[in-house]
């Protein structure tokens, strides 16, 4: 009788969203059940709701239990960040260059710290663009990568990130020769901005080999686009459509980077965004919800407001009504139209190095960090060092967690694959966490292994939203230290008009 207490307490919170659990669950066919359940769950639930709640036969009362979807995505959330509370606990890294792995896919990830504005809700390690600097940091990358090289790593793919690659034109395209001359990669992936559409710039790209451009667009919405201050910078809606109009075409992916959750987004909003991205004629979307830091939240507060988490269902709901049949999901937030691939390379490759200040790597089991300080990076390179300063080991059990979380995130478990990798005990370990997946309906079993389910990328995209945000705090404590470097000075990320005049 406590499943039925509980499903009445539940079935009082008129308007919440209920997830239907994917099982039923017997209860004694008492003279008293049956009259209870009928008086009492079917009026409270299955009527207002028009669900088969309860199925009372003659012999037998069958409740399928209901969960309300804000208690279940805050079980999850709570039950993920304690499971992978160690992945990032960094230590001092007494070497510099890691073992070159002897398999496996691995990806070059190059770091471009500049930016022309800094806008107020990134949480990335960016830093206010200065040619000088940007030159020198540029001759720094390439010795760092020629070294990479020499050590015995290969790469298949490349991903220039930031920042904006695109501030420095010449120098990238520099850059991405010698990365194609060394490693012969096949994978190009560049970020830009909508205002670094234009022949010059990309034309040298396309000549460079870039497979895939990512463009940060974040809202058609001109409202939105003046509250993250990116109006002036990168122009209004009509002028970023008239430039992805243009690029169009010219790489066989052409990206676009959305957020969703924005403090003053509407869902009517963000279905103009997706009309408009329909009717533009790019192949890929990757639509995140909007991450913050504490030190980006702060600036936030003053002049755009905060993200309301509770709205990220009916968001998340939206995106992908909207968006399907046209475009299919290649992860839980990358959809594509003709095309494969998705926003995060770090869900399909084995191993990845980052190059550069700020960034990331992942090797045999082991995450680094390169130092954030501009000026430290330059030492170091120049000293015949790479940028690592920190590494940390993951534990085994963390290892399987990491990767269940990148293969999920990228829609497919495989068996095969991760029998391969970690044997069975992988499946002993995470008995756990693939039940729960089942049991939520948020992945299904199949003869190859595990399948998202569209309720399923919800979750994943919760998850790895966690993940960055853990990431994003890791991000704010190294850039703590650098304060003088960043010539950011908090002011400079805050448009000189008041939260009230915004969009106005
Ligand atoms: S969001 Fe703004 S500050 Fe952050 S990397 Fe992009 S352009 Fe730079």
């Amino acid at each position: 009788m406590a499943g039925a207490r509980w499903a009445r307490v539940t079935g009082r919170a008129a308007g919440w969203d209920f997830a239907f659990m994917p099982f039923p669950i017997r209860l004694p066919p008492t003279r008293t059940t049956r009259k209870h359940f009928q008086s009492k769950i079917c009026a409270k639930i299955a009527k207002p709701h028009r669900v088969p709640v309860l199925e009372a036969g003659s012999n037998r009362c069958q409740l399928t239990p209901v969960l309300p979807f804000s208690l279940i995505d805050s079980f999850l959330l709570r039950a993920f960040r304690f499971r992978t509370r160690g992945f990032l606990r960094m230590e001092e890294a007494p070497g510099t260059m890691p073992p070159a792995p002897r398999e496996g896919n691995g990806y070059l990830y190059i770091h471009v710290p500049f930016c022309e504005v800094l806008c107020p809700f990134c949480s990335f390690h960016r830093v206010q663009h200065h040619h000088g600097q940007a030159q020198r940091y540029f001759a720094s990358l390439r010795e760092e990568i020629r070294r990479y090289h020499a050590a015995g790593f290969r790469f298949t793919g490349v991903y220039v990130g930031g920042g904006t690659p695109t501030t420095e034109p010449g120098e990238l395209v520099t850059t991405l020769n010698l990365v194609r001359e060394l490693f012969g990669v096949k994978d190009i992936s560049v970020e830009t901005n909508p205002k670094d559409l234009r022949p010059e710039i990309l034309e040298p790209l396309r000549a460079a080999g870039v497979t895939r451009l990512s463009v940060g667009v974040q809202s058609f919405d001109d409202r939105l686009l003046k509250d993250m201050s990116r109006y002036e910078k990168y122009g209004s809606s009509e002028v970023i459509q008239a430039h992805l109009r243009a690029a169009v075409g010219m790489f066989p992916t052409l990206n676009v980077d959305l957020i969703f959750n924005q403090p003053h987004q509407d869902i009517a909003s963000l279905e103009r965004d997706i009309a408009i991205l329909h009717d533009l004629g790019v192949n890929q979307v990757s639509f995140y919800p909007l991450m913050t830091s504490p030190t980006a939240a702060r600036r936030m507060a003053g002049v755009m407001g905060l993200p309301d988490h509770r709205r990220l269902r009916t968001f998340f709901t939206t995106i992908l009504a909207r968006l399907q049949p046209e475009f299919t999901p290649t992860s839980a937030w990358c959809f594509t139209r003709r095309g494969h691939g998705c926003d995060e390379y770090i869900v399909d490759a084995d191993y990845y190095v980052g190059v550069g200040s700020g960034s990331f790597s992942f090797l045999d089991g082991t995450l680094y960090t390169t130092t954030f300080s501009l000026e430290t990076y330059a030492q170091r390179i120049a000293a015949g060092l790479t940028g690592i300063t920190t590494r940390h080991r993951l534990s085994r059990g963390d290892l399987m967690r990491y990767t269940l979380l990148m293969r999920m995130f990228g829609l497919r478990l495989d068996r095969a694959a991760i029998q391969r990798r970690y044997g069975a005990s992988f499946f002993r370990r995470l008995w756990g966490e693939l039940r729960t997946l089942e049991w939520l309906g948020a992945a299904k079993r199949d003869d190859r292994g595990w399948q998202l389910t569209e309720r399923g990328m919800y979750w994943l995209m919760l998850m790895m939203s966690a993940f960055f945000e853990s990431v994003n705090d890791y991000r704010d404590a190294m850039r703590a230290h650098i304060r003088d470097e960043k010539n950011e000075s908090d002011t400079l990320c805050v448009p000189a008009i008041s939260p009230a005049g915004i969009g106005k």
